[in-house]
């Protein structure tokens, strides 16, 4: 039988990283060491291994992301059958969530990387890669968009988090769990998420987003100095189901009549809220003077979408397009 075909691209992260001159970890290894470290791939698929960068995750931007997107469309097009990213544990759900959107088409996107470093003891980069090669491999893994495979999990981009910093079982989906998990080598699947609208990574980049969380007492003044920072859209994790405190709502609506602003929740899990609350600075008042509501994304996925939304510039005021991608999230 012919074995799948798959395309391993890594961009750093720890599971890459070596302790270094200075005595910390930095990131050291390719793509191909990395394959190379686990034989048991080649039973699993025909492999393609590249290196894009060697960075740790919180330096990679969104515009390498956009390459990545770039290089699994053209591996799709000449035939791959699936895709792995390995990259940083810190900035995964927000690269998974990204290529969610950017890659179109059935052929799963599987975004993988590790807890412990290379050379440490108990190690989690083989197993967490194994996993994750296996997953884009399977057939029940297609049609789901981007998953995230760690500690045998198997999550949907759109829901999953890193959610501790050190332990190897890091990564969760609040409020909703995982979809598989990945055992005695095999994934499986006890449930699924539908493909949603692909943004395609050939629009080109987005514009600065800002993303502020909302703090007790806090009463906004540094929403009006947001547009002159170059800023053209704004994420607000509020309070709660998605709320400030009463004085600071104007500034919120001052805001939105200059900017689209979106209605996140800093809290963990949950959707933010439309139509329950309607004191001053509830997520009704905050709607009701031009707020669009996140639905169940996090702050850090709100962003992310509302940038490729942005990509066309909108008049001010007009919001239209901005509730049409956060449609299928509420
Ligand atoms: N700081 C590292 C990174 O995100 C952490 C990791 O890979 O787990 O690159």
């Amino acid at each position: 039988m012919t074995k799948p075909r798959l395309l391993i691209l890594s961009l750093g992260g720890t599971i890459t990283m070596l302790p270094g001159d200075a005595g910390g970890l930095t990131p050291t290894l390719g793509a191909s060491d990395l394959v190379a470290s686990v034989p048991a791939l080649a039973e699993v698929a025909e492999i393609e291994a590249r290196s894009l960068f060697r960075l740790p995750s919180p330096s990679l931007a969104i515009a390498d992301v956009l390459e990545v997107a770039r290089g699994v469309e053209a591996g799709f097009a000449s035939g791959t059958d699936g895709a792995v990213v390995i990259q940083g544990t810190d900035t995964i759900e927000e690269t998974a969530f990204l290529l969610d959107l950017l890659v179109a088409g059935d052929k799963p996107v599987v975004v993988v990387g590790a807890m412990r470093g290379a050379d440490a003891p108990g190690a989690d980069g083989p197993a967490n890669l194994l996993a994750a090669a296996r997953v884009a491999a399977c057939p029940d893994a297609r049609g789901q968009g981007t998953l995230v495979v760690l500690n045998y999990d198997i999550h949907a981009a759109r829901f999953v988090q890193k959610s501790h910093t050190t332990l190897p079982s890091a990564f969760d989906s609040p409020g909703c769990g995982p979809l598989g998990v990945v055992a005695e080598g095999r994934p499986r699947f006890h449930a699924r998420v539908s493909r949603l609208p692909a943004w395609p990574a050939g629009d080109g980049a987005p514009p600065p987003v800002a993303l502020i969380k909302w703090a007790m007492g806090d009463d906004g003044r540094m929403l009006a100095a947001l547009p002159d920072l170059g800023y053209r859209g704004v994420v607000i994790e509020g309070m709660g189901a998605g709320h400030v405190p009463a004085g600071a709502a104007p500034a919120v609506g001052a805001l939105a009549a200059r900017l689209p602003v979106v209605l996140a929740s800093r809290v963990i899990a949950g959707p933010v809220f439309t139509r329950t609350y309607a004191y001053p600075g509830s997520e009704v008042d905050l709607l009701q003077r031009g707020a669009v509501p996140a639905g169940m994304l996090s702050g850090l996925k709100a962003r992310l979408l509302l940038g490729l939304a942005l990509r066309r510039p909108l008049p001010p005021g007009e919001v239209g397009a901005v509730q049409a991608a956060f449609g299928p999230y509420q």
